[in-house]
């Protein structure tokens, strides 16, 4: 098994790298997709982000409502690590079950957007950094329907680029069109993952 941390600041084309390898054949564990799987309506994750903020974070549908949990943990930094708190150690836990079933020769790619932030560089045998310009990254989230002043506010919270820079292990450079990422995520696939005895 080789095991490929994919990281990048918000609008940097992570995603779109993701897709890619998973059509070179990577298996894909998908940190976003775990984050809302673990507090589904029904789960034990739900049930302790509830006791944790009140029912006002429920839906009328018995599914969490977002909206009303980023009102309360966007503003206030402390109820932000508590729900982080909860909510990480169940993507942890998931994302460990699913890496323990892919097949032993699996290439398996871990999307983390927070790779850097939450200190998990050295849990990957390689890390791969998507990156574009701020200007470009901007334009992209704005097209994806997110303001500006909001994408900015995100794109502050998180690491700098020199942070990733300093742990990849591969730099993909997205400020070009999205065949230009393509033929270097096939450079990559064909010269560090191909190899790789596994
Ligand atoms: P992330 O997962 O890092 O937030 P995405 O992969 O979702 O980034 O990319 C952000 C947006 O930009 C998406 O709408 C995506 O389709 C688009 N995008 C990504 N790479 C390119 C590219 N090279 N050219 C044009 N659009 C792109």
């Amino acid at each position: 098994m080789l095991r490929i941390g994919l990281t990048g600041g918000i609008g940097s084309g992570k995603s779109t790298v993701a897709t890619l390898l998973v059509e070179h054949g990577a298996v894909l564990v998908d940190a976003d997709v775990l984050a809302r799987e673990v507090v589904a309506p029904g789960t034990p994750g739900l049930a302790a982000v509830v006791e944790a903020f009140g029912d006002g974070v429920l839906g009328l549908d018995g599914a969490l409502d977002r909206p009303a949990l980023a009102a309360v943990v966007f503003a206030d930094p402390q109820q932000r690590a508590r729900l982080d708190s909860l909510v990480h150690p169940l993507v942890r836990a998931r994302a460990a079950e699913l890496v323990a079933a892919a097949p032993p020769d699996a290439v398996v790619v871990q999307d983390v957007p927070l790779l850097v932030e939450t200190g998990q560089a050295g849990s990957y045998d390689l890390v791969v950094v998507v990156q574009a310009s701020l200007p470009v990254r901007l334009s992209r989230l704005e097209q994806r329907g997110m303001t500006e002043a909001d994408a900015r506010a995100r794109i502050a919270g998180q690491a700098t680029d020199e942070e990733r820079a300093a742990v990849a292990d591969v730099l993909l450079h997205n400020d070009g069109t999205r065949e230009e990422l393509a033929a270097q995520v096939e450079a990559f696939w064909r010269t560090r993952v191909a190899p790789a005895d596994r």
